[in-house]
């Protein structure tokens, strides 16, 4: 067997290639993802995906799903369910390999019987504030628990009753029995299973005590046959138990490895924060366009494509740093740069009425709709004496850099005529700039003939009479500072500005057909997903992905200057 070359290469990985050149595990690489379903997945998740099912796929692997459903009190099927929609709509495929930490509590239990007649584990009485208090910290050793030396039978006759449902919560958990004096904290004693009378989403009544994350994370790790457990950074200091529990059960062994996980710029990430901006109101779901959730990024209209991408370029390191939520942007900019079709809308429209333009006369202009790549092809324009332009896009006193139209200039309008604005119409009461009257110039029809003039500024705009009405819908940073978690409480962070519904929007006709859940380029506008769920023919609604403004790439220009 050959390691493949093409790829590129991390740490993780030549780790893997050691262990391969010495023909650990045999030189099988197994992998596993294993999210807790107690929340829907984020773009730190979509990292772990990458990592895990990438590196399996590199080696010609395996990698497994498994739920560490270990938690029945946050867990819920409807987070299991999301979580599989999610890693399937990033494109990875788990074959028959859906794993449940909670298919194993039957073998977990035998394993801590295993401990106890080991003398590796006892049932501690104290409650968990005691065993807080008797942990000690990092400067001060541990005390032991009085009930640390509890006989072998007596231990055993306590844990099998504790899982008959003799105790109350908290009356007792199982303890390994390590060694309080560690300068590990981790090893002091760790608690690997607790009384807790809650129904389990698989197993419902069945069990009224629950292993640890701990406890459950290396047998379930070691049974699948896992040869590299890939975790992130925090989990480092778990190792030493991870390997102790292992080693103290006999049992096959995978190797742990950790990496630095993934924090964005301008949001929190953990799915406790997320889970209060949702139940706090303060977004409208899990898939808020806004949030950095999976399910949020696909609503919003970011493909598999980028996403994956994103990760692979952010690399895999053993350090934590920030990754600037613009370069998240960049690739789904790449990505549809020459995906995307390329139509005209406007979205605060101002109405142009071209007084020479011959009324009711409708000309049919030809327009392609992404000039990068032509196998898109095109499509027919209508084009008629009243048509809309941005508000923006005209100014009645402009400086002097305005290349857009201002009273007496001259623009060309895209795929048309080069217009001139004569005149403007305000509302009489507000004094509001409502209409403008311009003339074209018949002979600067794009495409025909060579183009004599040349203006400075070239508008986009659609013909008012077959325009299609729209909402669009805007997205700016969910939290205006670039680290909200700096704050206990995050939520004042928030920007009240990051959702702007724009609803008399004005789209070209050949959007009239707009599926659900495709993507445009608006011009100059930036690139727009038909929201999947909320858009209707007759009523479409789009979001917008990202502007066209490329902030990073703006950053690495100005880097490699300096
Ligand atoms: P959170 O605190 O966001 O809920 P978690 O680590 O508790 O994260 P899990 O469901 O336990 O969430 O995570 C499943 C896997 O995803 C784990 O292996 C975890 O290390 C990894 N993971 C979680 N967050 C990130 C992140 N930000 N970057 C990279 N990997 C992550
Ligand atoms: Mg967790």
């Amino acid at each position: 067997m050959t390691d493949t070359n093409t790829m590129t290469t991390n740490f993780i990985k030549n780790i893997i290639n050691d262990h391969r050149r010495i023909n650990r595990f045999d030189s099988r690489v197994h992998t596993r993802f294993p999210p807790e379903p107690n929340g829907y997945l984020h773009i730190g998740h979509a990292k772990s995906i990458c990592i895990n099912f990438g590196i399996a796929g590199d080696y010609a692997g395996l990698c497994n799903l498994r739920f560490d459903d270990t938690n029945p009190t946050k867990e819920d099927v409807e987070y299991v369910e999301s979580i599989l929609e999610d890693v399937r709509w990033l494109g990875f495929d788990w074959q028959e390999r859906l794993f449940y930490a909670s298919d194993y509590f039957e073998e977990l239990y035998q394993c801590a019987v295993q401990l106890i007649k080991n003398e590796k584990a006892y049932v501690d009485d104290l409650k968990a504030d005691e065993i807080r208090e008797y942990r000690g910290t990092l400067t001060a050793p541990g005390k032991e628990s009085p009930y640390r030396n509890r006989s072998v039978e007596e231990n055993l006759d306590l844990f099998r009753r504790m899982r008959e449902g003799e105790f109350e919560d908290g009356a007792r958990v199982l303890r390994a029995k390590i060694d309080m004096a560690s300068p590990n904290l981790n090893l002091r004693d760790p608690v690997l299973y607790r009384i807790q009378h809650a129904r389990h989403h698989r197993t419902g009544d069945k069990w009224c005590i629950y292993p640890m994350y701990d406890y459950a994370h290396p047998i379930s790790d070691s049974l699948e046959k896992i040869t590299h457990s890939i975790c992130t950074l925090e989990f480092e200091d778990h190792r030493p138990l991870y390997d102790w529990l292992l080693d103290a059960l006999g049992v096959y062994h995978p190797q742990q490895i950790e990496f630095a996980r993934l924090n964005l710029s301008h949001t929190v990430m953990s799915k406790r924060k997320l889970r209060q901006l949702v139940e706090g109101g303060y977004v409208s779901g899990w898939d808020d366009p806004r949030m950095p959730t999976i399910s949020g990024l696909r609503r919003r209209g970011y493909t598999p494509e980028s996403i994956k991408d994103f990760c692979d370029r952010i690399g895999v390191a053993k350090a934590n740093s920030f990754v600037d939520r613009a370069f998240l942007d960049h690739c789904i900019r790449e990505d549809l740069h020459l995906k995307a079709p390329r139509v005209m809308a406007v979205l605060r429209p101002l109405r142009v009425v071209i007084e020479n333009y011959p009324e009711g006369s409708v000309e049919m202009l030809d327009a392609e709709y992404n000039a990068e790549n032509p196998e898109l092809g095109s499509r027919q324009m209508p084009f008629s004496q009243v048509v809309y332009i941005e508000q923006d896009d005209f100014m009645e006193d402009p400086p002097k850099k305005f290349f857009r139209l201002a009273p007496g200039r001259e623009v060309r309008l895209k795929h048309a005529y080069i217009i001139k604005c004569e005149r403007v119409v305000k509302d009489e009461q507000t004094g509001e700039v409502i209409e403008l009257r311009c003339t074209y110039d018949p002979d600067t029809r794009s495409g025909m003939s060579p183009d004599t003039r040349k203006v400075k500024g070239t508008l986009h705009w659609v013909s008012a009479e077959q325009a299609v009405k729209a909402e669009v819908r805007l997205y700016d940073h969910l939290f205006l500072k670039e680290h909200p978690e700096e704050d206990a409480n995050f939520t004042t962070n928030l920007n009240p500005n990051s959702l702007e519904v724009l609803t008399g929007c004005m789209l070209e006709p050949v959007m009239t057909g707009a599926e659900r859940g495709t993507r445009y380029q608006f011009l100059r506008h930036g690139y727009f997903f038909v929201d999947p769920l909320d858009s209707q023919t007759g009523a479409l609604v789009f979001n917008r992905i990202v502007s066209l403004k490329d902030s990073w790439a703006k950053i690495q220009k100005n880097k490699a200057q300096k």
